[in-house]
């Protein structure tokens, strides 16, 4: 079967890896001059399904959980240590909050929090542990993916192209926000971040810090860089960030360890989100088109679990997943 798959960021790769897996021939098409250089390029590479859980639907964490077995089978960059979710003394109550909403954490005292992040000793009584939460490196991670696909019979891989015409049984439209021409549902929601350089600080896995408005994480990149993020904001402007946003991205590391004061800003950047009106992902068929899309703020952790879905939903007409959308009369048939 051939399938014509459209933008290679994290919802096409992994949609290229499981068609090929499936044995299908792909053409893989990407506008720019390379893989993963849209929305995913700007991710932070948290692989946190039970910290999500926080601010969303089950469907988010039984997702993410299969998902974290497809990062730790496939692509060597991604590292389980776990996730510390720490707040200011003034915001202890963020963390009952947060840890009533979610599972899968061990609430642990000052001197288990200086054991897993030595640097982090003395600055937080208290904090959540996800023991089994991991993170990658976006870009390492989507580069490691593309890497893969020539390895399979019939991947062909086409950068910096725009698809013309339809050689395909079918098409899977994985182009982001891009895809609002044709799902006029899907909005835009701009997220913007920060990468410091610092020898002064050494974190071994990602790190939240609550606050009622901005919840910020810091994301170790290692070579002594971190990616701090992620404001979420109601505009697709994708590229800049504001004063505002940099205040409170930066505000969030100096409150997690002061020594960052003093680091190096190397990258500053703005990513637009796809997501629809519930922030649910969607799998959409339409005749012989499937759309992978409305990742929102989950791409790298829902997009392999997406993409075997969208592989069943072609090959096995009957198969309704439960992220597939699809118009009533589909859905009773189903
Ligand atoms: C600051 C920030 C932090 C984030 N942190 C995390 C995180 O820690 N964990 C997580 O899981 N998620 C995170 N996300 C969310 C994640 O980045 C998105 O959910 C994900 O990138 C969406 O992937 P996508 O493949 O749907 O879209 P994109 O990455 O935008 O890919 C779409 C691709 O389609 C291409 N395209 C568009 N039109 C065409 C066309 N006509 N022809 C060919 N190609 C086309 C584009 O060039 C692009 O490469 C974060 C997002 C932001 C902005």
């Amino acid at each position: 079967m051939r399938i014509q798959i459209t933008g290679a960021g994290i919802a096409g790769l992994t949609a290229a890896f499981e068609f090929a897996c499936a044995g299908c021939e792909i053409e893989l098409i990407e506008c720019r001059e390379g893989p993963g250089l849209g929305c995913s390029y700007l991710a932070g590479g948290m692989l946190a399904p039970w910290c999500e859980a926080e601010g969303t639907e089950k469907l988010i964490l039984n997702l993410g959980l299969e998902s974290l077995e497809f990062w730790t089978d496939n692509v060597p960059v991604a590292t389980r240590q776990g996730t510390l979710v720490v707040a200011p003394a003034r915001d202890r109550a963020e963390l009952s909050r947060f840890a009533r909403r979610t599972s899968g954490y061990e609430r642990i005292d000052a001197g288990r929090i200086a054991a897993l992040e030595p640097d982090l000793a003395g600055r937080f009584e208290e904090a959540l542990y996800f023991p089994s939460e991991a993170h990658l490196d976006p870009r390492a991670a989507m580069v490691a993916l593309a890497a893969r696909l020539p390895g399979f019979a019939n991947v062909t891989l086409r950068y910096g192209a725009a698809a013309t015409q339809v050689r395909a049984d079918w098409t899977i439209d994985c182009r982001g926000v891009a895809a609002q021409d044709a799902l006029p549902d899907l909005r835009g929601v701009k997220g913007e971040m920060l990468v410091l350089r610092t020898r002064e600080i050494a974190l071994r896995r990602p790190v939240r810090l609550l606050h009622p408005r901005h919840p910020t994480y810091i994301v170790p990149r290692g070579d002594g860089r971190f990616m701090i993020g992620a404001t979420m904001v109601e505009n697709e402007e994708a590229g800049r960030i504001t004063a505002r946003a940099m205040f409170e991205l930066l505000g969030a590391a100096y409150c997690l360890h002061p020594a960052f004061a003093e680091a190096e800003i190397v990258e500053t950047g703005a990513g637009v989100r796809p997501a629809f009106p519930d922030n649910l992902p969607k799998v959409r068929r339409d005749g012989r088109k499937v759309y992978i899309n409305g990742l929102y703020r989950h791409g790298f952790l829902l997009a392999p679990a997406l993409a075997r879905r969208a592989v069943r939903a072609v090959l096995d007409d009957a198969y309704f997943p439960e992220v597939m959308d699809a118009d009533p009369g589909q859905r009773r048939s189903a």
